[in-house]
């Protein structure tokens, strides 16, 4: 199962990476009295869709605090078509609203279950952000995994090594062993399947911040996580996956007519 980014991110939060203050709306009027909340002039209205590929699909954008209400009623109800949502694109019903950082680098991280080592699996990369695909496919030198066995806690040379290729200062190293051992706590103790920090960024003023994630849990393990089963968004599934769900079937959507399904 998916969840949206802001929910992604209070989960983040309550286990103590690094993230900033934002919030969620459903409508424009939603924001006014809540910009309070956000010291900054310039925002970023962020589409939440169970897809990534939002900034280049028009999904992320830096507004004024006197434009957010104006800019959020555009965003509203647009189909946004990404490279992983289809053809035929989602509709945007809710937006996370965040104060817009000068970023000074973008970072790739990941967190997941290896299938095929049966290990966790963090995937590290100093080009992180929107191009991150086709780091992968033309420079996969310059993409760091390590993996590690599922056990109570991760060792500190496990957390150096995952780190190593960002060269940290000290503080913002800091920072960073408690985001790994975040993202290493969520995957065993909420069954996730999948966390994906991308960018992580080192802003102008040398903070690091979690600017995007992703998270999906393990479908066989939902049962036991009613808090995580909370977060799901029936908006976001397709209706052939809703309907095989309610017959307890492990089916998943392709393309065109093919479905997958393995019981
Ligand atoms: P997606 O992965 O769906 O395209 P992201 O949240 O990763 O969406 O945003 C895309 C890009 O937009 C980021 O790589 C970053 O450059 C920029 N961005 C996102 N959030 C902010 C922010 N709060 N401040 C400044 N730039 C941002
Ligand atoms: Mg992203």
């Amino acid at each position: 199962m998916n969840i949206h980014e802001h929910q992604a991110k209070e989960i983040l939060r309550e286990f103590g990476a690094p993230i900033s203050e934002g919030f969620v709306i459903f409508k424009p009027e939603d924001i006014d009295h809540r910009l309070k909340k956000i010291n900054s002039n310039n925002l970023v209205l962020k589409a939440q869709i169970h897809a990534g590929g939002r900034g280049k699909a028009g999904g992320v954008k830096l507004v004024s605090k006197s434009d957010a209400v104006k800019e959020a009623k555009n965003m509203f109800g647009k189909t946004l078509v990404t490279h992983q949502t289809g053809p035929e694109g989602k509709v945007v019903k809710r937006i996370y609203v965040q104060e817009a950082y000068d970023i000074l680098k973008e970072f790739y991280l990941s967190c997941l279950v290896d299938r095929e080592s049966s290990k966790i699996a963090f995937i590290a990369s100093t080009e992180g952000g929107v191009d991150i695909e086709s780091v992968a496919k033309n420079h996969p030198e310059k993409i760091l995994t390590t993996k590690v066995d599922f056990k109570e806690k991760l060792t500190n040379a496990e957390v150096d090594k995952v780190i190593s290729l960002f060269k940290f200062n000290e503080t913002q190293k800091k920072e960073a062993v408690n985001l790994i051992n975040a993202l290493f706590n969520i995957l065993i103790k909420k069954d996730a399947s999948l966390i994906e920090i991308n960018p992580l960024v080192i802003t102008k003023s040398q903070k690091i911040i979690c600017l995007d994630a992703k998270m999906n849990f393990d479908d066989n393990a939902i049962f036991r996580r009613p808090e995580i089963q909370k977060l799901r968004d029936i908006n976001e599934e397709d209706p052939s996956e809703i309907k095989a769900k309610k017959h307890d079937l492990a089916y998943i959507k392709l393309d065109g007519t093919i479905g997958c399904m393995v019981n």
